[in-house]
């Protein structure tokens, strides 16, 4: 089965309401999608958001990495010698992760389709189903108790609770959202890399001494500041988890090695897809190390690809993939079931997508 053509498309879909982090605020998914076709008339679906403020990579720089790099060293190719051809697509230009994710995640959708076998079975099949948190953006305290109250109204039992913006209020967030959900729901928190290390340990400790039981604590520091993280890991009573500090397997093995966090967050688009993904879990495998599975604002083709790799890999016992159910719709047809917390995978071959409505093609 040979690649014959890879062709690109946007895709847009409003959310429900505007997503706010430490980082940006988003009013819509616009993202870039990947269609590649075969000599054999099967078709791979992957898909790429632009995250400039977290990847770099913008709706330009992945247009850019794939008409001018990633599609020439592709076309021809074949998918009989897989992992030949991700090393290619790995190598086809250097960062732009987000590019390869999408290039990678139509790849292994091929891959699965050629076999006839679902992908989260070629790499694993630990489970069917998965369920989700959801986020509670950040906003003034009492906004963001309302906020958790129509997420437990939806069923979720699990609110990763956006923090980092005027750090000051931080505390009364959680305060507000955890009288106002009571003792039963687990809550998370993602600071987006807004704390200094001291901030951190401080606020983290305040949280603790009140009572507000935090299950862990997203990036509380700069990504590249490894050893920041390490000195709040080391300090805090609160689970500390390595987000924007991991890009790579790389990253994780240097971040396991020091210590310097407790948990590792798994995003396709940061580190480039599938295959860059299963070292990163492999990694966390050796060292002991619970990852999560997250996702950036995206629909629910690359979204779906996630799910795959958190159906196939226990070490995965975290799941953050509520991207689809913040979208006021789903255009893509096939692929697993989101079904507010709880997701299901599919089992048709490959990552199971059939086709994508509303895509204005760029080519
Ligand atoms: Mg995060």
């Amino acid at each position: 089965m040979k690649i014959t053509d890879i062709r690109l498309a946007k895709i847009s879909v409003p959310l429900r309401v505007p997503f706010k982090t430490a980082l940006r605020t988003v009013d819509s998914v616009e993202d870039v999608i990947v269609e590649i076709h075969t000599d054999t008339g099967l078709v791979g679906y992957g898909e790429a958001p632009p995250t400039g403020a977290i990847t770099g990579d913008t709706t330009g720089a992945i247009l850019g990495a794939l008409r001018d790099h990633i599609i020439p060293a592709l076309r021809g190719q074949s998918l009989e010698e897989f992992e030949p051809l991700m090393k290619r697509l790995q190598k086809a230009v250097v960062h732009n992760t987000s590019a390869k994710a999408a290039v990678d995640i139509a790849l292994y959708d091929l891959y699965g389709k050629m076999l006839g076998a679902p992908v989260y079975q070629l790499l694993g099949a630990s489970r069917r189903s998965i369920t989700t948190d959801i986020t509670i953006s950040v906003n003034p305290p009492e906004e963001m108790a309302r906020d958790a109250l129509v997420a437990l109204a939806r069923g979720y039992d699990t609110l990763k609770i956006k923090v980092g913006i005027d750090p000051t209020l931080d505390v009364a967030r959680l305060c507000a959202v955890r009288q106002a959900v009571g003792p039963d729901i687990r809550l998370r928190i993602d600071a987006n890399q807004a704390w200094t290390p001291k901030q951190a340990v401080m606020l983290l400790n305040q949280m603790q001494e009140k009572g507000l039981d935090i299950e862990l604590v997203e990036q509380p520091v700069a990504g590249r500041d490894f050893a920041g993280l390490k000195y709040v890991t080391e300090r805090s009573y609160v689970p500390v988890m390595a987000d924007e500090s991991v890009f790579s397997a790389e990253d994780a093995m240097t971040i396991m090695q020091m210590g310097a966090a407790d948990l590792i967050n798994i995003k396709l688009m940061k580190c480039g897809g599938l295959y860059n993904a299963l070292k990163i879990a492999s990694a966390a495998e050796v060292f002991g190390v619970e990852c999560m599975i997250g996702c950036m604002l995206e629909a629910k083709v690359s979204v779906n690809a996630a799910v795959h790799l958190a159906c196939a890999k226990s070490i995965i016992t975290k799941v953050d993939l509520d991207g689809p159910v913040l979208c006021s719709e789903d255009p893509v047809d096939g692929g697993s079931v989101f079904d507010e917390k709880i997701i299901t995978v599919s089992d048709a071959p490959g990552l199971g997508v059939t086709g994508i409505r509303g895509l204005q093609y760029l080519d």
